[in-house]
């Protein structure tokens, strides 16, 4: 049976709560999804509660973001330990500094003769750590833009006035922390956004990387290609997911891009906890 290993709640930016996710997976006839909320791991524990009297497994995960080339790089993280302190700090650590990035790229709308107020956006986030996202969502709600893509195409996309470079933390960085939570590491999506370098592979699978999302909407034919050379020369668990959203970018709907629970043992055997 299929899994589908990338899925967003409204922990992060997705539309959905994680018991709705939980709905729309299991009405899917997945047996197994993965929560993989941007920096958070909140919506975890209610996805598994709600899965509870369903035929579905809830497998806890992570997307981290990283800095890399100036833009950024994300990294999944798969059966981390949720209750794991040093993982959970962290975690509250990488949340204030995507406030404080909130702050500069209100200060650099500002400058573009745009108002917005950090409280609107704080509102739309709902507790959940500042994405893009909610900020692009609060542009909508105060009539600055029409649509959410509109605020990355003109203002806070790669290369535009308002963008400001995501988080701090360094992608072999984010590899550790996922380790450190027991969890195993994926890189996600590498075909999407700046050309990812074999050195760059090279310098994450010595850090401990174990897995390629290589199964992804933004993915075309030929990456998926060359993705799967380099997972299997170097032993690399090949995943894949739907990148579920819940909004009009991310159009599809959950299940979409799925891989077999096979992948979901292959993870399980390289996750510390399970070993
Ligand atoms: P951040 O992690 O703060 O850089 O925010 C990035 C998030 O914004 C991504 O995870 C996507 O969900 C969303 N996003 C990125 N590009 C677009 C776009 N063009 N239109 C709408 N949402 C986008
Ligand atoms: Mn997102
Ligand atoms: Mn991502
Ligand atoms: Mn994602």
């Amino acid at each position: 049976m299929p899994v589908d290993l990338h899925i967003h709640t409204n922990a992060s930016d997705g539309v959905y709560t994680p018991e709705e996710v939980v709905i729309q997976a299991s009405k899917a006839s997945l047996e197994a999804i993965a929560i993989t909320d941007h920096d958070t791991i909140n919506g975890i524990v209610r996805a598994q509660e709600a899965a509870k009297n369903l035929n579905i497994e809830i497998i806890p995960g992570i997307e981290l973001s990283a800095k890399y080339k100036d833009d950024d790089l994300h990294i999944l993280g798969y059966y981390v330990d949720i209750t794991k302190q040093e993982f959970l700090a962290k975690l509250t650590e990488l949340c204030c500094g995507r406030k404080e990035r909130t702050v500069k790229i209100i200060y650099k709308l500002h400058k573009l003769g745009i108002k917005i107020d950090l409280e609107d956006i704080v509102k739309i986030a709902n507790n959940a750590p500042i994405t893009r996202s909610h900020i692009a969502k609060t542009m909508v709600n105060v009539g600055i833009v029409k649509i959410k893509e509109e605020a990355f195409s003109k203002y806070m996309g790669f290369g535009k006035p308002a963008y400001v470079a995501p988080m701090t933390l360094d992608p072999l960085d984010a590899i550790k922390l996922i380790l450190l939570a027991d969890g195993v590491p994926v890189l996600a999506h590498p075909g999407i956004r700046n050309e990812k370098s074999m050195d760059l592979f090279n310098e994450l699978i010595v850090s401990g990387l174990r897995g390629i999302e290589i199964y992804h909407p933004e993915h075309t034919k030929k990456q998926i290609k060359q993705y799967t050379k380099i997972a299997k020369k170097n032993n690399l668990i090949i995943t894949g997911g739907t990148d579920f959203h819940g909004d009009n970018k991310h159009l599809h709907k959950i299940g979409s891009f799925s891989v077999s629970y096979k992948v979901v043992e292959e993870l399980k055997y390289a996750s510390k906890k399970h070993r």
